[in-house]
């Protein structure tokens, strides 16, 4: 059987989620990352994505938005801004997102928030992604 760690997920809304898993890949502001048992002690930010949670019964996935990422050699800590399962993304509300960012984006007005925007569309591809139909 492959080497667990734990890995502890918090949200400001709730203990997210908190077990025994075999590996977790997850985009960090370095890139994208598998991190297993034994990782060297880190601390990085964590990019918009797909997080892939690896546990004894299969992979479960959910948008990771934004938030840090502490790694020890038996734990991950991951304390997140946003993080949801699939079936509560809101696929409309994460459309309606997508098509208000890109319509700032098109606009090419000085005073947008190009950052800004570019990280709501990004939110909105993450949550799109995970939702039926994607
Ligand atoms: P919006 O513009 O629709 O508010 P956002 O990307 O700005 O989207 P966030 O700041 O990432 O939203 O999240 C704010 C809160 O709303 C978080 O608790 C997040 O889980 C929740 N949330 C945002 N969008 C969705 C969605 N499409 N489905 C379910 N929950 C969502």
């Amino acid at each position: 059987m492959a080497e667990m760690m734990r890995l502890q997920i918090v949200t400001p809304d709730e203990a997210f989620f908190d077990g025994e898993v075999s590996m977790v890949e997850l985009n960090t502001a370095d890139g994208e990352a598998g991190i297993y048992p034994k990782h060297i002690p880190m601390v990085v930010a964590v990019a918009p994505g797909v997080l892939k949670i690896h546990g004894a019964d299969g992979v479960k996935k959910a948008a990771l938005l934004s938030g840090f990422l502490q790694i020890l050699p038996e734990k991950v800590t991951i304390l997140a801004e946003a993080c949801e399962w699939p079936e509560n993304i809101d696929g409309k509300r994460a459309n309606e997102a997508r098509i208000r960012a890109e319509r700032r984006l098109a606009e090419k007005n000085p005073q947008t928030d190009i950052d800004r925007a570019e990280a709501a569309l990004k939110r909105a591809l993450v949550r799109l992604s995970l939702v039926d139909g994607n």
